[in-house]
């Protein structure tokens, strides 16, 4: 039984505004493509600590609370922590870190999560297992070169078992990305660096587990989820204040209102 998006973002809500954190908006674009990984991964695996168990890093690891809060859904974080998001001396802090529980990378330092999650990849073929590794990536973070780098040595060998997921929301910290530096045609060139790639609408479960859920011989899979910043809550959607704002007083019981309709 899969926790509806709605109740997620509810969840997220309550928590990043208890812990007075930022990012809700980046943490609301990613939330179907969670439900979407935590949904496909063999979890009992990864609860065991198996060596051959299904990975996920998220390399946009401002969206911790995103993170957390999927992970307790599917059962691997318990109350308690989580409600200790961002609070002085908890592990869980406004960045994913590795000192939690089934947490497989810290990352928040951006562009620092798809070299590792390659790395992951190719010693699960070593090791001959079938087991995938699910890394997701902002579009914003997409700037830093060393994402090319594991880009281009994924193609080159061919890493089938890897699955990088953009959260394509056209938006990074500051503003839209075509103001800074824009990244188009994003589906061009992962085509181009000899990943398997799909477009689909990133708020869309189903289109997302469609592409997951099917097997690509001998390449690397990108899924490019065009998303909106801040879904879910009309006076975040796609306003880059809130990269930053935390929700309180009126502005948190709106963002309740408009979530529990
Ligand atoms: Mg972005």
């Amino acid at each position: 039984m899969t926790t509806p998006n709605k109740q997620l973002r509810r969840k997220i809500l309550e928590v990043i505004s208890r812990g007075g954190s930022p990012h809700i908006a980046s943490a609301f674009s990613m939330v179907e493509i969670l439900n979407a990984v935590f949904r496909t991964m063999a979890l009992e695996k990864i609860k065991d600590g198996a060596r051959d168990r299904d990975r996920f890093v998220m390399s946009k690891g401002h969206g911790a609370g995103a993170l957390y809060v999927i992970m307790h859904a599917y059962g691997l974080m318990g109350d308690d922590d989580l409600a200790s998001f961002h609070a002085n001396g908890s592990l869980l802090a406004g960045h994913a870190s590795h000192f939690v529980k089934y947490i497989e990378h810290s990352t928040g330092a951006l562009g620092h999560g798809l070299s590792p999650a390659l790395g992951m990849a190719i010693g699960l073929r070593a090791l001959k297992s079938e087991a995938r590794v699910f890394v997701l990536v902002g579009d914003g973070e997409l700037h830093e070169g060393s994402n090319w780098e594991a880009i281009m040595l994924a193609g080159h060998l061919g890493m089938e078992n890897l699955y990088v997921l953009v959260d394509s929301n056209g938006y990074d910290q500051m503003g839209p990305l075509g103001s800074s530096c824009g990244i188009e045609p994003l589906r061009a060139k992962f085509e181009s660096f000899n990943f398997a790639t799909a477009e689909v609408d990133g708020h869309s479960e189903q289109e997302i587990m469609g592409v997951i859920q099917k097997s690509e011989n001998k390449k690397p899979t990108a899924v490019i989820c065009r998303t909106v910043k801040g879904k879910g809550v009309s006076f975040m959607e796609s306003n880059v204040v809130w990269h930053y704002r935390t929700p309180a007083g009126e502005e948190y019981e709106k963002a309740l209102a408009e979530l529990n309709d």
